[in-house]
């Protein structure tokens, strides 16, 4: 059980125990009246003593009913104190009222004064107990006052209950305020981790709930994860107290840079989340920036040899409302902006977006749309040498589309072409796709149908039967040796034989199982080699171009450019 909802629990006993006083207290008091009645009367219904009770009765319901708002209020209002305040105030505004409009009609009515002390005492603590108590032994004095007696008389006589209200006030007061001292420093250990200094997973589940219910339009609530590049190797090379010592630098940064915006947690190992109230998409790209920045800028303890040669880390970026309606959407897009950064090099901030976001579905194709994007997945997760290829086959082919010149609308059809294009693989074994072997010459023929079975799930879609072309031609080669229909040269769609080109260099810079992985220099040279036999050569030369011109780029980490 968490200490959220322990605390529930200890308030809502907390409730009873004061409602029950309550109710107790004010039997007490009644039985006081009537057997005080009685006394002097000698009638035990006397219509007084009804009016006592039904007023006694209305007032002590009053107080329950305040009291138990007082609960569902704290919970929304950040004015605790002054409800506490306005309760403790009516309570004493009731004795008051009992005292001085009852009259003194039994020997133990003032005995109701201990009443606020204690709910005082036990709600606000032992300073406020203690004024009330004060407040109290004055009422008292008032009411007790005699002109016909001395002032010390009065005092004297009321010195020993006087007393008790203070003693009442002081000691229930003192240990609710070390009740509460333990219990704040008790909520602070459970939800603080303790290597980072920032809150922890369980926090941030409870925290988010909380800011979420207040998301509007005009509010948006903007979530950052972040994950450190290569933290296995780090660990791996200088051990786990190294690795210990940047997660805790992570922490300061993360403090420092989202103080008074929001609050970071550390969401897992070396994985943290920035949740920012109030906050857009851009600016929270700009603080993930920032954050980046800082982190990439420090020098680590052989940072150096990191893969990247420094320490980095990647940045998924999602907001709601505009793109997640709720908190599972928020954090699921946040973490796919993630994956996109780490797939596009790592050391980048993604902001989420949909590939899917522009395509217009009727509502029975909306549930196909998601089963495309969830087979996509399953791709993913079984053949664990593409990691990523999808999102980067789609970044470099728009990159290179644009750099041909082709138009938004085609773009557009060939972002969707390119993401699905390896989709047909579904059908297609784990064994194969993994296999670190050469593949025979049937698993060659089953693989080959890839493009064909692709372009037939994504046909289903009608917005998609133009991607479907696309798709099925995507290992069409230039010379008409490709598959599956052998067609040649121009006759290939142009983002077909774009995607071709893209495919082949993802395929030859990642560490596929049957491929040897080779530098950027070895593919330029293939891709080279391959053009107008397998690649169309204007195509392939655009795209040696812009990979030539982006490694000339200055490293990656010093630009500040945030990647759409
Ligand atoms: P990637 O760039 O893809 O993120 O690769 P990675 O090596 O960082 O992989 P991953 O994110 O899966 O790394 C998780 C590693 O984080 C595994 C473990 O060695 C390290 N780690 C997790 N918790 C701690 C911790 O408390 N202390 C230390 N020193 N290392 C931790
Ligand atoms: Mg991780
Ligand atoms: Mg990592």
């Amino acid at each position: 059980m968490s200490i959220g909802q322990n605390e529930k629990q200890r308030q809502e006993k907390l409730n009873d125990y004061v409602t029950t006083t309550h109710i107790l207290s004010l039997i007490v008091i009644m039985l006081a009246l009537i057997l005080g009645k009685n006394l002097y009367v000698g009638n035990i219904y006397p219509v007084i003593n009804i009016r006592f009770f039904l007023l006694i009765n209305l007032l002590g319901f009053g107080a329950i009913v305040l009291y138990n708002m007082r609960f569902q209020l704290v919970k929304k209002a950040s004015f605790l104190s002054l409800v506490d305040l306005l309760y403790v105030s009516f309570l004493l505004l009731i004795v008051v009222l009992m005292l001085f409009i009852v009259g003194d009609i039994g020997y133990y009515t003032e005995a109701i004064l201990l009443l606020p002390i204690i709910i005082t005492a036990s709600i606000l603590g032992k300073m406020p107990g203690l004024i009330m108590a004060t407040v109290c032994s004055v009422i008292l004095f008032i009411y007790k006052y005699n002109p016909q007696a001395s002032i010390f008389y009065t005092f004297e006589s009321n010195l020993i209950l006087m007393s008790v209200m203070y003693i009442l006030g002081w000691f229930i007061g003192s240990q609710m305020d070390l009740e509460n001292k333990y219990r704040q420093e008790l909520i602070k250990i459970a939800n603080i981790d303790i290597l980072t200094g920032l809150y922890n997973h369980r926090y941030f589940q409870e925290k988010i709930k909380v800011y979420f219910s207040l998301v509007s339009e005009q509010k948006p609530l903007s979530l950052l994860f972040i994950d450190i590049d290569y933290f296995k190797h780090y660990n791996d090379s200088y051990g786990h107290l190294a690795g210990d010592q940047v997660l805790s630098f992570m922490g300061d940064i993360l403090q420092d840079t989202v103080k008074g915006k929001g609050f970071s947690a550390r969401y897992g190992g070396e994985e943290f989340a920035v949740v920012l109230p109030n906050c857009d998409s851009e600016t929270a790209l700009k603080i993930a920036e920032e954050i980046r920045l800082k982190v990439s800028q420090h020098s680590f303890l052989g940072g150096q040899y990191q893969p990247g040669g420094k320490i980095t880390i990647s940045c998924g970026v999602a907001t709601s409302p505009v793109h997640a309606k709720t908190i599972k959407e928020l954090i699921k897009y946040a973490d796919q902006a993630l994956y996109r950064a780490k797939c596009l090099n790592k050391n980048k901030v993604e902001l989420y977006f949909s590939v899917f976001d522009n395509l217009e579905v009727n509502e029975s194709e909306e549930e196909l749309l998601s089963s495309i994007y969830t087979l996509l997945s399953v791709i993913n997760a079984k053949d664990r040498y593409t990691y990523g290829h999808s999102e980067r086959v789609t970044e470099y082919s728009i990159k290179l589309a644009k750099e041909i010149g082709i138009g938004e609308k085609e773009i557009q059809l060939l972002r969707y072409a390119a993401f699905l294009h390896d989709i047909g693989k579904i059908e297609i074994d784990r064994e194969i796709l993994n296999k670190t072997e050469a593949l025979s010459e049937e698993e060659w023929h089953i693989l080959k149908q890839h493009p064909k079975w692709g372009s037939d799930i994504v046909k289903a879609v009608k917005n998609l039967q133009p991607v479907a072309n696309i798709i099925l031609q995507h290992h069409e080669n230039y010379d008409g040796s490709g598959y599956p229909d052998g067609i040649k040269g121009k006759n290939i769609f142009s983002l077909s034989r774009i995607i071709r080109v893209v495919d082949s260099y993802d395929a030859m810079i990642s560490n596929r199982p049957y491929q040897k992985i080779f530098s950027i220099d070895q593919v330029l040279d293939e891709l080279e080699r391959c053009s107008g036999t397998l690649y169309d050569p204007e195509i392939a030369a655009c795209f040696i171009q812009l990979i030539k011109h982006e490694k000339n780029e200055p490293e990656v980490g010093e630009d500040i450019a945030v990647c759409k």
